[in-house]
């Protein structure tokens, strides 16, 4: 770790290597790198920079802002990270809650006496943490979209170049994670448009689908009405109810249970559409027609 910061903050000045640093980072956002991925190295990028040992950590907010779920923490322990996932946002939760609350840095140079980790002392203590100062992280609209930790190992007050630093890596985090957030807007905007469609495209099936249905229909009738046209048959419709159908009639129909009636097209279309078992009495039926002919 020692080793790492020297090689990277040796030779180039701080501002150059932060630059590079930050400029690695927008180009992970630029491609839209996973928001894990750009938090993460994020994370890495600082604590290579900085000249004393620092331990970042990114909290990310719930919609509602009432909690903070683990973001990024590469150099924290699993059971550290773990613990203060899900954590409220609130005066006195720790540096990361009251930040994300208050909506401005919390720095608390000493975790050992600051009344703000009364309930996390024991869990930072067994972390190996000394100090946490927080920054939130806010939208462009102010909106709380999550909080930017920087820890140490020993008590420690930061001087300007340590809150300059907080307040650059907070805007990049922002930045990630409003594109991260857009990026989830137009995902779900794609979902609910091809969902629409692909109702649109059933309905427009069915629709053609009812509509082969109806002309396969009209068809049979009127072959049914040319092959019926010389049989004896009622001259007005016989399904018209009350009062009688005028119209003449031209086609017969049957059921299953062998009733017959002859009626206009109309009222035969409206009768095979809406009674299951009615059918046009075809001569092609064979022995069924000749029954019902009976
Ligand atoms: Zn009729």
């Amino acid at each position: 770790m020692t080793d790492e910061r020297a090689t990277t903050a040796g030779p180039m000045d701080a501002v150059e290597s932060a630059n590079a640093g930050q400029i690695a980072l927008l180009e992970l956002i630029a491609r839209q790198a996973p928001l894990p991925e750009v938090l993460d190295g994020m994370a890495r990028c600082i604590e290579r920079l900085t000249p004393h040992e620092v331990l970042v950590s990114v909290l990310l907010a719930d919609p509602d802002g009432r909690h903070l779920r683990h973001g990024a923490a590469p150099g924290l322990p699993d059971f550290y990270n773990e613990a203060i996932d899900g954590i409220a946002t609130g005066e006195g939760i720790g540096s990361c809650g009251t930040a994300a609350h208050r909506r401005e840095p919390v720095i608390v140079t000493d975790i050992a006496t600051d009344p703000f980790w009364a309930d996390f002392r024991d869990l930072a203590g067994r972390a190996g943490l000394a100090a946490c100062w927080s920054t939130p992280v806010l939208a462009r609209d102010g909106a709380l979209l999550g909080t930017f930790a920087m820890y140490h190992r020993t008590p420690r007050v930061p001087d300007e170049s340590d809150l300059t630093l907080a307040r650059i890596f907070a805007g990049t985090a922002a930045l990630a994670i409003e594109r991260h957030h857009d990026e989830q807007a137009r995902l779900a905007a794609e979902e609910r448009a091809r969902a629409a469609l692909e109702e649109l495209a059933e309905a427009v099936r069915d629709a053609e689908r009812r509509a082969a249905a109806a002309a396969d229909l009209a068809a049979r009738m009127r072959a049914a009405a040319t092959a019926q046209a010389t049989a004896p048959h009622p001259e007005h419709c016989q399904l018209g109810g009350v009062p009688p159908c005028e119209a003449p009639a031209e086609i017969k129909i049957a059921d299953s249970w062998g009733d017959a009636a002859w009626g206009c097209p109309d009222h035969v279309e409206e009768a095979i559409i809406n009674v299951r078992s009615v059918f046009i009495a075809s001569e092609e039926l064979g022995g069924l027609a000749a029954y019902l002919n009976r």
